[in-house]
Order: C-alpha cells, then sequence, then structure tokens
C-alpha cells in the first residue's frame, strides 16, 4: 500500500495520464464531472449561476439516490447475516 501525504493539503497527486476535471475556483481535480458539480454547490455555492445551480441539484439528487440504495442493500446484508448466524447458532 502506497501513502500519498504532502505537506500541502491543497496540491493533489494526479498522475499525468489521467484525465479530471477541475475545479476553476481552487484547481481541486475530480475524476468525474458530477464529483466536480458537488464540490462547487457545497464549497463555492456563492460564485455558482442558474445552470450551475441547476447541475448541482441533479448530482445531489443522484447521490442521495444512490446512498439511500447503498443504504437498504447494507440493512438488507446485515439482516441476512443476523438470521443466517442466528440458524447457524440455533442448529449447531
Ligand atoms: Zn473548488
Amino acid at each position: 500500500m502506497t501513502e500519498t501525504q504532502s505537506s500541502d493539503p491543497t496540491t493533489y497527486d494526479v498522475p499525468d495520464d489521467a484525465e479530471s476535471e477541475r475545479c476553476p475556483e481552487c484547481g481541486r481535480p475530480f475524476v468525474r464531472e458530477e464529483l466536480l458539480a458537488l464540490h462547487r454547490g457545497g464549497v463555492h455555492a456563492e460564485t455558482l449561476g442558474a445552470d450551475e445551480i441547476e447541475t448541482f441539484e441533479e448530482a445531489y439528487e443522484d447521490e442521495s439516490e444512490r446512498l439511500r440504495l447503498f443504504r437498504l442493500k447494507a440493512l438488507i446484508a446485515l439482516v441476512v447475516l443476523y438470521f443466517g448466524l442466528l440458524m447457524t447458532y440455533a442448529l449447531v
């Protein structure tokens, strides 16, 4: 495992051949455009125009839906694991 540490938290180690979206305000790189929209809406909300706010809101709703689905899957996995172990304990 490699660990990248920097004395300046605003610098990021991005490979030369990697395509990234950069925040126009702070220069922080992002892998996907949706992540950039979420960053700009959260950190630079006062500088956004109407189109950028709409993009942020769409990205936020998509991210919220994915997070809700993840929580549901995690809950189902925990319930299955709990009852699986309970039945195993009851039978053995
Ligand atoms: Zn930024």
